[in-house]
């Protein structure tokens, strides 16, 4: 039997869903945007089935109807989505990484007795658009569904049913849980990252050699700050209560921290460290199991290659021949915290692991997945 999946928003998580539930050869996927020239290359590259000619088109045979927009709009569309013509056993959900504005948004459709299960896939990239989507994108990643207490628990089943084929881990929260725990660790960390990019820059003003020497650690903890500013502002709007909470929470942390320092007791300084080292050796690991984890990774391999021309294009030639494509490629010059000269990023892990075993094989070089 024939399943219509309707996606609106046909970008990097759009068009990324469109591609993995496809995976299912009984689904059928109407597509919708605002921009004509995504739906158009969604269409194109047979990520959708059909592109439809309004968003009010695409949820009128919906049995699925996934909002893949950004949050602001999500929650926009579900309020107009109250007057709109659409099946009775319909599920409608998203995909937005904040969820408890969006649940407010969708309380009119729910009152109307239309099921609503909100949604987060955590898994992502720096890229954004269609042409970023990728089949695999939520492998090993938390999938997290958000519905409301009332929903029907066949529904429920019908959700994770359709989402199976993507490979990710379903978990089921509550929507101000799943708030809380992605600002402690997604929203909040990224404020900090932008805002240490942000304390380097005032710096680099009056010594511009800082910049140089800006590479392994600082530029591993502050690369979520090169993600989109306007999904980020988005965020940041919707969850500001929690985000206002964690910024309080951090601030009295900052005062233990500046005690620390002018107290200077190197015992209490090395607890500090341990303390925290502890708890971050313990993290689920991508190289352990394969996850995407909570944050959105990229995946890195180092490798300490020798100070010779040519290198780079030795690697990325094997790389090339053994079609396993990267998306970064850089050289760090600061190696006090970080193993290996040369850096390359890819989409996955399998991907990351199959060029370590391909360069292990073909090379002399030594390497490290961290
Ligand atoms: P994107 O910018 O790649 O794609 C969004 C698409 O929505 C664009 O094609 C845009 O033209 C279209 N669009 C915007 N407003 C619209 C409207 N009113 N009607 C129809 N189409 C509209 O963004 P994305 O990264 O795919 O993010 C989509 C959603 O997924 C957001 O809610 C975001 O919070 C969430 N999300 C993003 C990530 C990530 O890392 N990028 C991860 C998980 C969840």
């Amino acid at each position: 039997m024939t399943t219509n999946v309707s996606i609106i928003g046909l970008g990097l998580i759009g068009g990324s869903l469109a591609l993995a539930l496809k995976r299912n050869p009984d689904v059928v996927i109407t597509g919708f945007d605002r921009s004509y020239k995504s739906a158009d290359e969604a269409y194109r590259r047979g990520i959708i089935d059909s592109v439809a000619p309004s968003v009010k088109a695409a949820a009128k045979e919906a049995d699925f109807l996934i909002f893949a927009v950004p949050v602001a709009a999500t929650a926009q569309l579900l309020q107009e989505a109250v007057s709109w013509e659409m099946k009775p056993t319909v599920i409608v959900s998203d995909t937005g990484s904040t969820k408890q504005p969006i649940m407010s948004a969708a309380s009119g459709l729910i009152d109307k007795g239309i099921t609503f299960i909100g949604g987060h896939p955590m898994a992502g990239s720096h890229k954004s658009g269609i042409s970023a989507a990728i089949e695999h994108l939520f492998e090993n990643a938390y999938y997290v569904l958000t519905p409301v207490e009332s929903c029907h628990s066949g529904d429920l089943e019908r959700m994770k049913t359709l989402l199976t084929v993507t490979q990710g881990k379903l978990a089921v929260l509550g929507a101000s849980e799943h708030d809380q725990m992605t600002a402690v660790v997604s929203h909040f960390p990224h404020i900090i990252a932008s805002s240490l990019v942000n304390l380097l820059s005032y710096q680099e003003q009056q010594q511009p050699f800082v910049r140089r020497l800006a590479a392994g650690g600082f530029r591993d903890l502050t690369r979520i700050a090169s993600a989109d500013p306007v999904m980020w502002r988005d965020i940041t709007v919707q969850n500001k209560e929690e985000l206002v909470g964690q910024l309080d929470r951090w601030l009295s942390e900052m005062h233990t921290v500046r005690e620390m320092l002018t107290d200077n007791d190197p015992s209490t300084i090395q607890q500090f460290f341990d303390q925290a080292k502890q708890f971050r050796d313990n993290l689920p690991s991508v190289t352990k199991d394969e996850a995407q984890g909570a944050l959105y990774m990229q995946f890195d391999l180092h490798i300490d290659v020798p100070d010779h021309p040519g290198v780079i294009s030795e690697i990325t030639r094997i790389l090339a021949v053994k079609e396993i494509s990267l998306t970064n490629i850089r050289i760090v010059e600061t190696r006090t915290d970080v193993y290996g000269i040369l850096v390359i990023s890819f989409r996955s892990a399998a991907e990351r692991n199959n060029a370590a075993q391909v360069l292990e094989k073909e090379t002399e070089y030594s390497m490290q997945i961290l």
